[in-house]
């Protein structure tokens, strides 16, 4: 079941999406070479209890799961695409870095996702960023009252097939409000004109997942969280947590 917001919940959300933006930019600020994945986690995990907030990933357990997940944020390095645990695992130069982080405060979520790089970046990194930036741009550009969810599917699929990029096909977006993962599933992939008629008070994570080696396969690591490219190569994924109002796309997770 979609579940239309109100304004004031729309108000709300955006309250809970600025804690999920600074817990993100605190991760981003504490990595570099020599830190450990579990310092970014006890970095965004002190911003979430400076603001009162609580972590919708700590103890998550989806059926997918063997275990509740152990942590406030997801940190996926390199071929790892979504869902990586921070371990003690020890940031080294060039390492490409997702970091995705939910936020519930007042009873409210947001989720968001940035991919940056750990000392000298390496071209093919940076562009693999910036193509999965525009993907997350088309798509949030494409939410708009009066479209359809194919619209935002086929604005993300466009950009990552030029960029001639694969995405995991099972994974993509969703609805958001009072738990992380609401109706209706937001597809990276689609038909424009086609699916969920979009609204005013709809509250969509809209979330690429950028593959560089092209190919849309993925394993899952042993520990049964973290997706990895099958052929090795690198992946970025970034997301907002955007609401559709009537006046155009509204961001509730920028700063
Ligand atoms: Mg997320
Ligand atoms: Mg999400």
């Amino acid at each position: 079941m979609v579940e239309i917001k109100s304004d004031a919940a729309l108000q709300a959300m955006r309250e809970a999406g600025r804690v999920v933006a600074r817990a993100l930019a605190a991760a981003r600020d504490a990595a570099g070479v020599g830190v450990s994945l579990k310092e970014l986690d006890e970095a965004a995990r002190s911003v979430l209890d400076d603001a009162g907030a609580t972590s919708p990933f700590l103890g998550y357990r989806p059926s997918f799961a063997p275990t509740p997940f152990p942590a406030v944020i997801c940190t996926s390095v390199n071929d790892a695409v979504v869902h990586g645990i921070p371990t003690a695992y020890r940031l080294r130069d060039g390492d490409l870095v997702s970091v995705d982080c939910g936020a519930r405060l007042e009873g409210w979520t947001g989720d968001a996702a940035i991919t940056f790089t750990v000392g000298t970046p390496r071209p093919a990194d940076l562009d693999l960023i910036d193509a999965t930036r525009r993907a997350l741009d088309a798509g949030i550009a494409a939410a708009r009252a009066g479209a359809r969810m194919g619209d935002i599917s086929h604005a993300i699929g466009a950009v990552a097939g030029r960029a001639r990029c694969g995405m995991p096909a099972d994974f993509g977006g969703h609805g958001i409000g009072r738990s992380m993962h609401e109706d209706p599933h937001v597809p990276n992939r689609g038909r424009p004109g086609r699916g969920y008629r979009l609204r005013h008070g709809l509250v969509l994570a809209i979330e690429p997942m950028l593959m560089a080696g092209g190919s849309d396969h993925y394993r899952t690591d042993a520990d049964g969280w973290t997706l990895r490219t099958t052929d090795g190569s690198r992946a970025a994924h970034i997301e907002h947590t955007v609401a559709i109002t009537d006046q155009g796309p509204r961001i509730l997770t920028l700063p």
